[in-house]
C-alpha cells in the first residue's frame, strides 16, 4: 500500500524506528517539571521497542504506526 504524506503528498518511505532498551512515552507538552526531567510519568505507547513508520524525505515528517511492528 502507498502512502502519501499528508503535507507535501510526496510517497512516504515505510521503515521503522527504534527506542533502543526503553519503551515509547508521551509526554504532553505542558508535562510538569519532574516529568520533564526525570524518566517518572508519561503514557506508554507502545511496549515494543520497534515500531513501523512512514517517512517524508521531503518535508521531514514520519508518521507512527503504533499498533505495528515487525
Ligand atoms: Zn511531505
Amino acid at each position: 500500500m502507498k502512502l502519501e504524506c499528508p503535507y507535501c503528498k510526496n510517497e512516504l518511505i515505510k521503515g521503522f524506528i527504534y527506542s533502543g532498551r526503553y519503551s515509547f512515552k508521551w509526554h504532553d507538552e505542558n508535562a510538569g517539571l519532574l516529568e520533564r526531567v526525570t524518566v517518572f510519568g508519561g503514557e506508554v505507547l507502545s511496549d515494543n521497542i520497534k515500531v513501523i513508520c512512514y517517512r517524508c524525505k521531503n518535508c521531514n515528517k514520519i508518521i507512527i504506526d503504533l499498533n505495528e511492528c515487525s
